[in-house]
């Protein structure tokens, strides 16, 4: 199936006189007729559900059908991004570890690897991943367990050389995980450029009517854990709270996914609900539409702001002379997504009367709505911070963080019109 077929039909297939929607499977329990078939589902000799911590059929199509739309072999919907990230994470980390992660990263991303995985023992190591990766390479240690990036940074839109990282996290015998909110995988799919495993919050684009917050965790399948023995025993030795189960032997190819469900989401409890997982998949059923329609709105309200007067500048990686656009052609063919960084000429106060004067465009902490918003983070987020520590942490004053949303082009042109004059 092409892409937009995979958004309907992957996953949930419904039998003879079954529901034609992906049905709740409301429950957090499932009966059985033997001990024997629960010992079997206990030792991992069954497939099968048996308690909504760990597994639940309505998430478990949903989850089938994110590995379908990245291309990878399995999935876990995890209950928020953020719990995507850790999980992903600690499947590969334990105390004493180090990470290697790209500088342009979403904030709450820096914040969970600087500061909450720094308590679990593990040590973070930021990078210019625009350096060439001949000077990156002296970052890596013997306890490297991975390298982390996203497609398009958030809040910056900076797009990352996937291809490139790939290369340099396998000369160091460690798996690339992508964080792939801003694309989604219509725009980029990551795997097929060397990435390792997928994450997502699925809070933003992939629900996409700003109703459920949700991630994911996508694994390619492609990384030898067997061959990375050293680094990664746990793949390819006994695991005793499974009677012995060697994962890369029992499940091969889906040895991380599984492991990281029946170890993490077994202990840490963080599966999404079935309620939010039908709602995810509702949003997915349309996402090829409305990325090629944020895409579009995007493109005009980029261009639109980067001839404005009282625009200083302006980062989306679809015009022309962004940095990024050769990057952008190359993994983000069809379009740069929705979100957007721009400054304005007047500084802080102009931030506040612009963002204050805007009629139909939302003053939201979020990004990826249906509905178009902004944040002014010298106002909100980073309003503790003087002028000068606002630009050490590659923020300023005048600037604006704006997701396009999806109402009509003309009406959002003449709100920021309109704002603009304020200014
Ligand atoms: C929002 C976001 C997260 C965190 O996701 P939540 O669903 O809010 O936990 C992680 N990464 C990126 C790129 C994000 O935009």
């Amino acid at each position: 199936m092409e892409f937009a077929s995979k958004c309907l039909h992957s996953g949930y297939e419904p039998q003879n006189g079954e529901p034609g929607a992906l049905p709740i499977i409301q429950s957090t329990t499932f009966k059985y007729d033997s001990t024997a078939d629960v010992a079997a589902l206990f030792d991992l000799q069954a497939s099968g559900f048996f308690y909504s911590r760990l597994a639940n059929p309505t998430v478990d199509y949903v989850e089938q059908k994110l590995a379908a739309l990245e291309g990878g072999v399995g999935a876990i919907c995890t209950s928020s991004g953020h719990a995507a990230n850790f999980i992903a994470l600690m499947n590969l980390c334990r105390a004493g570890d180090h990470i290697v992660a790209c500088s342009k990263l979403y904030g709450g991303t820096i914040n969970l690897l600087a500061v909450t995985l720094k308590r679990f023992g593990i040590e973070v190591t930021f990078i210019d991943q625009d350096l060439p990766n001949e000077d990156l390479t002296q970052y890596f240690r013997p306890n490297t367990k991975a390298l982390v990036g996203e497609t398009i940074a958030n809040p910056s839109t900076d797009v990352l050389d996937i291809e490139r990282m790939a290369a340099l996290a396998h000369s160091q015998g460690v798996p690339l995980i992508i964080d792939n909110t801003f694309a989604t995988p219509y725009l980029c799919r990551p795997i097929e450029f060397g990435a390792d495993i997928v994450v997502h919050s699925t809070t933003k684009y992939l629900d996409g009517h700003a109703v459920g917050v949700g991630g994911c965790v996508i694994d390619a399948g492609k990384f030898d854990w067997a061959a990375h023995q050293d680094k990664f025993p746990e793949f390819s030795s006994p695991d005793e709270s499974y009677h012995g189960c060697v994962y890369t032997e029992a499940f091969g190819n889906a040895a991380y996914i599984v492991k990281a469900r029946v170890q993490l989401i077994r202990d840490l409890g963080c599966l999404q609900s079935p309620q939010n997982a039908f709602y995810l998949n509702l949003g997915l059923e349309t996402l090829p539409l409305r990325m090629q329609q944020y895409c579009q709105n995007a493109q005009v309200i980029a261009e639109f702001l980067a001839q404005h007067a009282k625009v200083e500048r302006i980062s989306y990686p679809g015009l022309a002379y962004s940095p990024d656009h050769e990057r952008a052609q190359k993994y983000l063919p069809l379009g740069c997504s929705g979100v957007m960084t721009f400054v304005l000429k007047g500084g802080r106060d102009a931030g506040v009367r612009f963002i204050d004067s805007l009629k139909l465009i939302r003053l939201e902490v979020h990004v990826s709505d249906i509905k178009s918003s902004v944040l002014h983070p010298a106002s909100s987020s980073h309003r503790q911070l003087t002028d000068e520590q606002l630009k050490a942490s590659g923020i300023e004053a005048g600037s604006v963080r704006l997701s396009v949303g999806l109402e009509d082009i003309s009406d959002l042109i003449a709100d920021l019109e309109q704002a603009l004059a304020q200014v």
